[in-house]
């Protein structure tokens, strides 16, 4: 009976400890997002932006944005980029500064 209700404690800690190190990964993985201007880097992603016309495909590799429309071919830099720097804010290089054109 003792070595039961002990090995029922043993198992409640070990609960806790287990809900423990969740909860504190949960609240590390908040304080990293709600400080993602400093704590995170965008190397590199492709997204597909649903334009009011088109779909248009905006890539960034390591500062160096493109993307398929007419306007980026033209001045290197348009509306689907801006947006991108916009939502993704100092994780990223700006696009004006970078892109040589
Ligand atoms: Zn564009």
């Amino acid at each position: 009976m003792n070595s039961d209700r002990f090995s029922q404690q043993t198992v409640e800690e070990g609960t806790k400890r287990i809900m423990d190190s969740a909860v504190s990964r949960i609240l590390k993985a908040k304080q990293y997002a709600a400080e993602r201007d400093h704590r995170v880097k965008v190397h590199s992603f492709e997204v597909e932006l649903h334009g009011d016309n088109h779909n248009h495909l905006v890539r960034y590799d390591r500062g160096v944005w493109s993307c398929d429309c007419e306007e980026f071919q033209l001045r290197g830099v348009c509306a689907h980029v801006m947006a991108m720097e916009e939502i993704l804010g100092e994780a990223v290089d700006p696009a004006m500064l970078t892109t040589p054109r």
